[in-house]
């Protein structure tokens, strides 16, 4: 095969790319925006000011199709980091306990992410970006696809169009002009904001940890992550269903405060902060059902955002995106067998963020009886997992899609769950309030 052209030229279609160019003599990688000479952020990708983290099967599968670039971003000061032993989990407001889980997740800025990730791309021979190209629409001959219209009309002749254009995606408009009903759509209405800062990160931060997770819950629908990254810096982004961190950094602060953990309040009280303040608003997640389509043209496939846009909270849609780029690399490209194998890719994080973000929109007495029996079994899960590293482990597996949700249902899980999860067993302390050895001790006794 000779030419395939990628719209869209962020983690989805510059990780395409780097598949394709395995198959490919020539790979066009197009995106509408000017694209930065260095680390910057950019309009096409709003979501980059906000806290963004490789989680570990994401970085390995990044990894996999660049090698060599987790050492080229770790000089750049990006940062290396087990995804639960240098990290806090607080889940139903359980402290996760702590251990060497062996996964290790990338902690970088998306501005330098995404950067290095485009000069190995655009640096592979037969590869180019273009920036300022708008892809309007596409060429099509006897339903099968041949390329790609611009804005300006210029056509550009392709044996393979791979849209990675993100949550926007004009595929389904596209092909509805083909006479082909666009793929059945799965909305879940969220109405999620996020407030984020920057915060200058000094070596006795958080005792030393790099990663803080504080999941909303039912009671409390607010949270956030703390990440550290490169230039002696913590990203933090503050979540709130259907309510925003306010924008002052009292206001930030005041928010962290009602999460279900202190942990954030106490580093955003006591950092020095660096400049502006950033918000986003998310109103739904969506998942496309390519895979259930049984009319799709030849020559046209459909990747990353585009498929499953899902609530930003998990961290799931850059491993996503890496894990249909490998798909890539597999022989058989036609739409359907395609579409197919990255639904079997989505299935797993999807249902995780349905799930999580079901039980805290709904008040559990409108909810199925599984479905309340599901979130009873979660939330003893969390109160076990904070004495129990098998379960916070097991945990981690699934959180970084290395293992299907319902992993945490099986036999095994159960009993464990059921040992440690009485709600008469003592919680891991706070490690702000004990020392980090007996924070550990606590931990390793079961
Ligand atoms: C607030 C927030 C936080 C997030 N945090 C994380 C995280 O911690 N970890 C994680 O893994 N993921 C995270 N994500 C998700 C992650 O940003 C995306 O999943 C990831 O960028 C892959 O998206 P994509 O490449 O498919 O689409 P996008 O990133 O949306 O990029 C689409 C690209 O297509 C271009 N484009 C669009 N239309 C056209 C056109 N017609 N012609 C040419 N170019 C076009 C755009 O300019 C853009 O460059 C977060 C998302 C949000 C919103």
């Amino acid at each position: 095969m000779n030419h395939a052209i990628v719209i869209g030229a962020s983690m989805a279609g510059l990780l395409s790319a780097a598949a394709l160019h395995a198959k490919f003599a020539r790979v066009t990688v197009l995106d509408r925006d000017a694209m930065p000479d260095d680390d910057e952020h950019r309009k096409g990708v709003g979501q980059s000011r906000h806290a963004h983290a490789l989680l570990a099967r994401g970085h390995e599968a990044v990894e996999r199709l660049l090698p060599g670039i987790t050492a080229e971003l770790v000089a750049q000061g990006a940062i290396t980091s087990d995804v639960q032993r240098n990290a806090r989990h607080i889940h139903c407001g359980q402290r996760h306990a702590r251990v060497e889980s062996g996964m290790t997740g990338l902690l970088a800025s998306r501005p330098m992410l995404e950067g290095q990730v485009r000069r190995r791309i655009t640096a592979l021979p037969g590869v180019r970006l273009l920036p300022d190209s708008v892809a309007a629409g596409l060429l099509v001959e006897r339903d099968r696809v041949t390329g790609v219209r611009l804005a300006g009309g210029e056509p550009i002749p392709a044996d393979l169009v791979v849209d990675a254009s993100g949550r926007g995606s004009r595929t389904p408009f596209w092909l509805d002009e083909l006479g082909i009903v666009p793929p059945a759509e799965e909305h879940v209405m969220l109405d999620v904001r996020y407030g984020t800062r920057e915060f200058r990160r000094r070596p006795g931060d958080l005792d030393g940890d790099l990663i803080v997770v504080v999941a909303p819950t039912p009671d409390k629908p607010r949270g956030g992550v703390a990440l550290a990254m490169e230039g002696d810096r913590w990203i933090v982004t503050l979540v709130g269903y259907g309510q925003a961190p306010g924008r002052s950094l009292a206001g930030f602060a005041e928010f962290a405060a009602d999460l279900p953990a202190l942990d954030l309040h106490r580093l955003i009280s006591t950092a020095q902060p660096i400049g502006e303040p950033q918000v986003y608003r998310n109103p739904a997640g969506i998942r496309r059902r390519y895979e259930r389509m049984t009319r799709f043209p030849d020559g046209l496939l459909v990747t990353g955002d585009a498929v499953c846009a899902f609530n930003p909270r998990y961290g799931q849609g850059m491993t996503v995106a890496a894990l249909e780029a490998l798909e890539l690399l597999k022989t058989d490209l036609r739409p359907l067998p395609f579409f197919k194998r990255v639904a079997k890719v989505v299935d797993g994080p999807w249902q995780i963020t349905v799930d999580d973000d079901v039980r805290l929109l709904h008040a559990a007495s409108t909810l199925s009886l599984k479905k309340r029996l599901l979130n009873a079994y979660l939330e003893r899960f969390h109160a076990a997992a904070a004495h129990d590293q098998e379960l916070a482990l097991r945990f981690q597996r699934v959180a970084n899609l290395y293992a299907p949700p319902l992993s945490l249902i099986t036999p095994g899980s159960l009993v464990r769950v059921l040992r440690n999860g009485s709600p008469r067993a003592t919680s891991v302390p706070d490690p702000e309030s004990v020392p980090r050895e007996a924070s550990e001790r606590s931990t390793r006794s079961t």
